[in-house]
């Protein structure tokens, strides 16, 4: 039976860099903290468990002083440097250069809609560390909106500035701005002019969708790698498996049900973007044998 590994899966580069960060760090000291998980898996966050990394919460943090605490691919808002600062904490800073450019860009821009009276609109998931993060360039005023729905809380008649969230979905984004100009268009003939997008969803989630699907149409069956609580695993995942109905979650080899292979001949191994590349080796290897 063909086993191969999808070559585009597996953690981007803001992870990789977080990670090769944090392994650096340990080489010379026993222990350092984490605020939050560094990627949404739980087999690489207990790797990195082994080697002195131990995740912390915002209120954990708080009682932290002169040590050493990594702000992960995600970024934080203003409000945690500051403190990190008050507590002596020496920040290792994994921020993705993706996404500090996106706060700066978030920055300016409500610099700007403030002089009109508008509004920023952050396209995400509420209180995704990244959206907390973004929210925290516009002192906790931009709006959040995360489905249409929200939509109906949002006052329209106001000059708008959207950003999304890096790991949004970008054809539900892509309606989204689509229904805001509607009801912009409803309230005032030249609507259009009261919306400003910018295009923020991270090349490497929105490439890996038809990445994903092509690589489906070259096997029989697709054992898709990801932890549960990885929203980039699930949504990929449901996308794989609608397209491929012989698609299957699992989280490590322990999840692999015998009967799945039954008349297979080729299995393609894939992952969301916070699945390591050891995992899905491993996994190739368990099948292979
Ligand atoms: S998904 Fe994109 S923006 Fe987010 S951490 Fe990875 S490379 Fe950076």
């Amino acid at each position: 039976m063909e086993v191969k590994i999808e070559e585009q899966a597996g953690f981007c580069f803001g992870v990789i860099s977080a990670i090769n960060l944090v392994e650096k760090e340990l080489e010379n000291t026993d222990k350092i903290y984490c605020l939050g998980d560094i990627v949404h898996n739980n087999m690489e966050v207990d790797r990195l468990a082994n080697l002195g990394l131990e995740v912390v919460d915002l209120e954990r943090m708080k009682e932290l002083k002169d040590t050493k605490i990594v702000i992960r691919a995600h970024g934080e808002p203003p409000s945690t440097y500051e403190l990190a600062k008050k507590n002596g904490l020496e920040v290792i800073d994994a921020t993705c250069p993706i996404v500090l450019r996106l706060q700066e860009n978030v920055r300016k821009a409500y610099q700007e809609i403030q002089k009109t009276g508008g509004k920023i609109i952050i396209f995400g998931k509420k209180g995704h560390a990244e959206v907390v993060g973004l929210v925290g360039q516009t002192n906790g005023e931009a709006c959040v909106i995360s489905n249409l729905e929200d939509l109906d809380n949002l006052d329209c008649s106001i000059p708008l500035h959207i950003f999304s969230q890096t790991t949004m979905n970008a054809g539900e984004y892509k309606n989204i701005c689509k229904e805001i100009e509607i009801r912009l268009e409803r309230l005032c003939n030249s609507g259009k002019n009261q919306l400003i997008i910018t295009d923020s969803i991270c090349r490497k989630v929105s490439s890996r969708t038809s990445q994903l699907i092509e690589f489906a149409d070259t096997v029989d069956m697709i054992l898709f790698v990801s932890g549960k609580h990885s929203s980039n695993g699930m949504y990929l995942y449901s996308l794989c498996k609608k397209h491929k109905e012989r698609t299957y979650f699992i989280s490590s080899k322990d999840d692999i049900k015998k009967e799945w292979f039954e008349n297979c001949n080729s299995v393609g191994i894939s992952g969301a973007t916070s699945t390591p590349m050891w995992l899905m080796e491993e996994i190739a290897q368990y099948v292979s044998k």
